[in-house]
């Protein structure tokens, strides 16, 4: 047995599965990653608090005689461990290591994939529709919403797929989310309209939703230019016609919106909607709105009500 082997099991170490489901919960509770760990970094402390791991198992240190060089080099025997379990994650392609997702979000980060993502729902017994409500980053959602989203926004834009191609329950899923992932980050998990900025007390749900402008049932695209991020009562009036945008982004209210009752469209003493000379954007501009996007809106939407 190796000297390593010798001491783990001497130290009553947990196993390097029981690391490896601990790092993937750990993940998701982090929604989908975590930095690099490093000694000294909170995240190796959070696990172990998982293990309830004395200070000798956290503190033991694996010595390595270099004769050559006449030094002994320590290294933390917990956090080996820990790095030796991301290891194994990621070569069976249930996480993605700080090396790859650099290129993807600039961070150096471990990232769930989605077939970890399935296996950290289904160690905490959660139902994987649940995935489709929550805000965990997976690679290849992460993907997607780079995918959907422009560095320079086209010239000619046209908001409705011209064919729809035949594609599975699982790519519609990433794609979705994606959807959905790129624009509300695009506008700061905020609705548009109002401002209102709010998860659920885990972190995982946002309020906001992606709002398609050309909808769905139009073959409307999963596409940042064909989204804007709404509260739930915001998007449902921009659905039903209560509002809709001119292209300078200025709010336009139903003609039909001053013949409502006194008391109907309130909330308290406020109307949920009012004229407003501009929505809240997106802190990028080629995250707006595309103007063929609003014109579709305003004329089979907004203008349409029979
Ligand atoms: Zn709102």
């Amino acid at each position: 047995m190796s000297y390593e082997a010798d001491m783990l099991l001497r130290l009553l170490m947990p196993s390097k599965k029981e690391v490896q489901e601990a790092l993937l919960i750990a993940l998701f509770r982090h929604n989908g990653t975590i930095k690099e760990f490093g000694a000294g970094q909170e995240i190796v402390n959070e696990i172990a608090a998982d293990f309830n791991l004395t200070d000798e198992q956290k503190e033991a240190q694996l010595e390595t005689v270099y004769r050559k060089e006449n030094r002994i080099k320590k290294s933390s025997l917990w956090h080996r461990l820990l790095f030796r379990a991301a290891d194994e994650l990621a070569r069976n392609q249930l996480v993605l290591r700080p090396s790859e997702t650099f290129c993807l979000s600039h961070q150096k980060e471990w990232m769930l994939t989605e077939k970890g993502y399935d296996l950290a729902l289904s160690l905490l017994h959660i139902p994987s529709e649940t995935k489709e409500n929550l805000f965990v980053r997976s690679y290849e959602v992460e993907l997607a919403a780079q995918n959907i989203t422009y560095k320079k926004r086209p010239a000619n834009y046209v908001p409705v797929e011209e064919k729809r191609t035949t594609i599975t329950t699982r790519e519609i899923s990433i794609r979705s989310r994606g959807f959905r992932q790129a624009v509300i980050q695009a506008y700061d998990f905020r609705c548009a309209l109002c401002g209102l900025k709010i998860n659920s007390p885990d972190g995982k749900i946002w309020e906001a939703q992606a709002a398609h402008i050309v909808p769905h049932s139009a073959n409307g695209k999963d596409d940042i230019l064909n989204g804007m991020s709404l509260c739930r009562l915001h998007h449902w009036a921009f659905d039903t016609g209560w509002f809709s945008l001119e292209n300078d982004y200025s709010v336009i209210l139903s003609n039909r919106w001053d013949a409502l009752p006194q008391n109907f469209g309130r909330m308290g003493n406020m109307p949920i909607l009012h004229e407003k000379s501009r929505i809240i954007l997106p802190g990028d501009s080629n995250a707006y709105p595309h103007p063929a996007a609003l014109d579709w809106h305003r004329n089979n939407v907004f203008t349409s009500i029979f």
